[in-house]
């Protein structure tokens, strides 16, 4: 008898089907003839309630081992139920127990546990509803991402996680070495010497795959990359990660519009997509998490986003009924707190801003003519901030040159970069999307540690 899902069953499953499914107790309720269990594989929020009577053959033994956490097999005949709230449930002819879990120890009791306390236990915690929801989600959204991309001619591009460019200049690099740390070579000025390292230089773990999608991009038109990126940010907020996953496609003959065009369409599909594959988990994030989150998505499905300059955002915050912590003034970056007036308050949909000062924003962005602003965007969703990064790129090799001279870039670093504008330089454009606030934004989920199976954060990498 091959085993079938428990979301199959509970979907498509018929009364007098003989069936085995496995999984993990979730609750065992003792009768007196009879013992309920509910048995949850993953594959669903609910899970397939299970009935053994005691004539069934080693029934004391089973009932006594068939704690919540216990892992088991059953077989059984498929029963209309009785009970509220499900269609079928599982009459069990025989259960194998794989491994028992101890009633005293298991931690994952039948009451709520919070946030905080599930993430000490990320062993065990995707075995519980909210968690469980969250990591669903996050596989849905990974399938849209990589649906949109493909059915539009996308390539998929693999980016190194070993990088040895710090461009971003953010100086929040992880540096990897395989030197002895206790004797470091040093050079004759007492500077660390990174040529006796693994690869003759510094290098780090990446911060972003975008220069290298660039180099993919001026092969194959449209790509895209989907990995892991990490940044040393010793901010303990509720929407950084050392270690998070970055979506970042970059177009050969696109500008700005194109771009946002194109990120527009894409959040949108996520979010459609996500709530036809998912509404079950979805309708428990709007019931338990957050009552918004439904709104929320359809909102974002059926609105245009909007569309500002930043002169005009900085014109608003300005303007504002209320008193900001950090100042607004034409050339300081936006903060969180404007960020979220902007998209929360003011507009109650995402925002896109564009054309930001020069001098706030990295060295690849094209030079608008009035020599200030720079070709950029950030999309800035309700509750989450900035969500998407992105700009044209500058594809005039003279005025990129500038830009890196004046901003104290090592240009001879940078020679790759710069041949891409020698040979056949086109316009193009791209973004970087932050993955895990998709799934916050998604699901409602307020810390960005609950949405990443092991989050790493400043003194936390267990697991
Ligand atoms: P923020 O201002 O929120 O720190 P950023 O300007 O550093 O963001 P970018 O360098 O533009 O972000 O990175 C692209 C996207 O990656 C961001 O829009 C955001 O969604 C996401 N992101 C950036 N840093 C982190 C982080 N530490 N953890 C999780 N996601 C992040
Ligand atoms: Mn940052």
């Amino acid at each position: 008898m091959t085993t079938r899902r428990i979301v199959d069953l509970l979907r498509h499953g018929q009364p007098d089907e003989t069936v085995t499914i496995q999984g993990w107790v979730r609750t065992k309720r003792e009768q007196k003839e009879f013992t309920f269990v509910e048995i949850n594989d993953g594959s669903s929020m609910s899970g397939l309630q299970a009935i053994l009577n005691q004539d069934l053959p080693g029934y004391a033994e089973a009932v006594r081992k068939l704690n919540t956490g216990a892992s088991v097999a059953i077989d059984g005949v498929l029963v209309p139920s009785p009970g509220k709230g499900q269609r079928i449930e599982l009459q069990a002819t025989s259960v194998t127990v794989y491994g028992e879990a101890d009633a005293e120890t298991y931690p994952l009791q039948k009451k709520r546990h919070s946030f905080e306390f599930l993430r000490d236990i990320a062993h065990l915690r995707a075995r519980t509803n909210t968690i469980g929801a969250v990591f669903r989600v996050r596989n849905a959204c990974s399938t849209a991402i990589h649906q949109f991309f493909q059915e539009r001619g996308f390539l998929w591009v693999h980016t190194p996680i070993i990088s040895a460019n710090d461009c971003e200049g953010a100086g929040e690099l992880f540096t990897i070495t395989t030197m002895d740390l206790k004797q470091v070579p040093k050079t004759d000025a007492g500077e660390i010497d990174y040529s006796q390292d693994f690869f003759g230089r510094r290098a780090f773990l990446t911060v972003s795959g975008q220069l290298e999608a660039e180099i993919m991009a001026m092969a194959f038109s449209n790509v895209y990359t989907f990995g892991p990126t990490f940044r040393a940010e010793n901010s303990n907020t509720s929407r950084h990660l050392a270690e998070f996953w970055m979506v970042e496609p970059e177009m050969a003959f696109c500008d700005l519009v194109g771009n946002m065009d194109l990120a527009e369409a894409f959040l949108k599909h996520i979010f459609r997509y996500v709530l036809e594959h998912c509404p079950e988990d979805m309708e428990f994030f709007n019931q338990r998490i957050d009552n918004s989150v439904l709104a929320t998505a359809n909102n974002i499905i059926n609105n245009e986003f909007e569309r500002i300059t930043y002169t005009d955002a900085i014109g608003m915050l300005e303007k504002a009924d209320r008193k900001f912590e950090f100042p607004v003034s034409w050339g300081l970056d936006l903060q969180s707190e404007h960020e979220r007036y902007l998209a929360e308050e003011l507009f109650k949909k995402p925002v896109i801003v564009t054309d930001y000062p020069a001098q706030i924003k990295a060295f690849y962005m094209r030079l608008s003519d009035d020599e200030k602003t720079v070709r950029a965007m950030d999309i800035l969703a309700p509750k989450i901030g900035e969500i998407v990064g992105g700009s044209q790129r500058e594809e005039r090799l003279d005025v990129l040159q500038r830009r890196i001279q004046q901003l104290g870039l090592p240009e001879e670093d940078l020679w790759w970069y710069l041949d891409l504008r020698r040979f056949g330089t086109v316009p193009h454009a791209g973004f970087g999307l932050g993955f895990e606030r998709v799934v916050q934004f998604m699901t409602g989920m307020t810390n960005i540690r609950d949405v990443i199976p092991f989050p790493r954060t400043p003194l936390n990498a267990e697991f």
